[in-house]
This record gives structure tokens, sequence and C-alpha cells, in this order.
């Protein structure tokens, strides 16, 4: 209760002072130009609404709206992007045109430099590659079934490619702004220096990410080995993370650079790998078990500098796993556990 006189006087102050600095006023143009000029700005545009005689500037996504005041030194609210609220002096209807107080500009210019600057530092993933194993003369796991009454000859590269392909057309839908790229789209042979060198040219700005998808299918002396398991790297491998021809770094902070990238990326592997896993669980419940996620020294993964997983789908080699894995619904099922666990990746990590 003692604080109550001091408080009055500041919100007194806090009216009073947006009419004390409002005797400089802007044009719309000399707005919007003055809006144009910071840096980081893009697509400056105005919007006007007679009816409710409001207004809407926008920089790229972000957004300012505003009511007209009847007078020059009134003030009330900018809304900026529906979410944080200013007091600021209004712009006005002076003569038929309007004119915008530079406080007023002035605020909408100090928000935009900082939500741009906010984005430009907000972690996204750039690019998703989907490595569909084997494929030419490397069929990958092989086994024959009787499916449907027929021998069946059952191929690990059919499989992948197949679930592959899918799951790139469900995330080139869901994500038009990342580029999802195949280490092979036809059945053809790619070498395991070729998938990770591929993977490694891909260009990337600083806060971006890869993510590496490599997928396969199992194959077990024992036919009753069934169900999908997920593999990373584990923490303790040593990669080449940093490009050996970058002459930037002294050789012993390039190994601690090493060793941070590297733990970085175990991290986000092993949340790919847990979000793959919840995929599968969702799909298919109890009817197709789960072998857990599990740390290798892959090649292909290893190779890799950004978070890389390989999933195995299911057993080749175990009856019902190639009914599954050959079946229209059963490849369906396959591709969303993918495609949920992938998204389900991306939403955390973009957050
Ligand atoms: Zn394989």
């Amino acid at each position: 209760m003692k604080r109550k006189p001091a408080l009055k006087k500041i919100l007194l102050l806090c009216l009073l002072a947006p009419v004390a600095f409002s005797l400089h006023s802007l044009s719309l143009d000399e707005t919007l130009t003055q809006i144009n000029s910071i840096s980081n700005t893009k697509n400056v545009q105005f919007r006007w609404d007679p009816l409710f005689r409001s207004g809407i500037i926008s920089s790229g996504d972000h957004f300012g709206a505003f009511t007209v005041a009847a007078k020059d030194g009134e003030t009330g609210y900018l809304l900026l992007n529906n979410r944080e609220l200013f007091n600021v002096p209004l712009p006005y209807n002076s003569g038929g045109r309007l004119d915008f107080p530079q406080a007023f500009v002035d605020t909408l210019k100090a928000s935009f430099t900082r939500l741009h600057e906010n984005d430009a530092s907000r972690f996204r993933v750039s690019t998703i590659i989907i490595d569909p194993g084997h494929g030419g003369r490397d069929p990958g796991a092989v086994a024959t079934h009787t499916i449907n009454g027929k021998r069946t000859q059952v191929y690990e590269k059919d499989i992948v490619l197949s679930v592959g392909l899918a799951l790139r057309d469900r995330l080139y839908e869901a994500y038009p702004d990342k580029r999802i790229l195949m280490t092979r789209d036809t059945d053809v042979f790619r070498s395991l220096e070729q998938r990770s060198d591929m993977a490694n040219a891909v260009e990337i700005k600083e806060n971006e990410s890869v993510i590496f998808i490599s997928i396969h299918a199992n194959a077990s002396v024992n036919t009753n080995a069934r169900g999908y398991e997920v593999w990373h790297i584990t923490s303790g491998q040593r990669r080449q993370l940093i490009n050996p021809t970058d002459n930037n770094y002294s050789a012993d902070i390039k190994a601690i650079l090493e060793r941070m990238l590297e733990e970085e990326f175990t991290t986000e592997s092993i949340l790919l790998a847990d979000r793959i896993l919840q995929g599968f669980g969702h799909s298919f419940g109890s009817s197709l078990p789960s072998r857990g996620r599990k740390a290798n020294d892959w090649f292909v993964v290893r190779n890799s500098r950004m978070p890389a997983i390989l999933v195995e789908l299911g057993f080749v080699s175990n009856r019902q796993d190639a009914v599954l894995m050959t079946s229209p619904e059963g490849l369906q099922k396959l591709t969303d556990s993918l495609y949920n666990g992938v998204t389900n990746f991306i939403g955390i990590f973009e957050r």
C-alpha cells in the first residue's frame, strides 16, 4: 500500500511522456521508408481497414496493428504479433492523410529489429536426407517366403526404397520450406562413401541443421527374430566433424570443437531415435515388437556431420515381418511411423 503514490506518479508520467515526444510526425511513405531502412527487415507492407479505422504494418511474418487517433498526441495500443502491447502515441488523421508520430515509428522499428534477430538465431532443420540402404547390385537382406500362396523373394533394397520414397513425399508436403533429399530414389547402387559425401556436401547456414535418416531392414538366422530398432552413434566414438581442410582452427581447438559437436549431435540423434521409436509404437502397438534404441559405429552415420540415425524396419527373414513389409498397408504404417517421429523431432528441435 505504501507504494501506491509512487506507482501513480509513474503511470502519470507514462501517459504524459508520449504527448511530449510526439512533436514530430511522419507521412505514411516516410514511415515505410524508415522501417524499410532497418538492416534485417523484409517485405514491409501497410494495410488499412477503413471500417474499423485500423491499420497493420508488417515486416515479413511480423506485424503491428493499431487504430487511428482522432488527433495528434493521443495515445493507445500498438499490438505486436497479437501478443505484445505498447502504449504509444497513435497515428492520427491530419487533413485527410495519416500521420505517424516518430515515437510510434521508433517502437515499431525496434520491435521488428528484435523479432528478426530472434528469427535469425532460432535453430531450424533446413534439410532432411533420406537414405534407403543398398540398391542395384546390392540387394541387402534377401529371403523367400510364401505370401498369399505364392513363393515370393523379399529384398531389403525394395522395401527401404518404397518407404523412403513415401516418406519423402509426406515430408515434402509437410515442409515446403525444407530440402528433402534422397541418397537414391531408384534401384541403383551407392557406396557408403557416396552416401555420406552427399550428406556432408549439403550447404547450411549458421543455426541450420541437417538430419540424416538411413532406412534398412534386418535379417537373422533366427527366423523368429522380429521387430524394429533404431541405431545412433555412441558418444565415445570419434567422428570427423570438423572439415579436415579447415585451417581456421588449431589442432587443439579442432579436437575440442569436434568433441562438443559430437556431444550435441549425439544428444540430437538420441532424441530423433526416441521420437521415431515412439512413432512406431503408436502405429503398431504390440503387433510389431520394439527392439529399442541401440548404439553402434555405423559407417554412414559416423561420417555424417549431423544428427543421424539408422532404422531397421523389421526382419526380412521373419515371415510375419516380411508380409508386413511387402503389403501396401504395412508399408504405409512404416512410413507413418517414420513421418510422425521426424515431425515430432522437428517440432521439439525448432521450438
Ligand atoms: Zn541394410
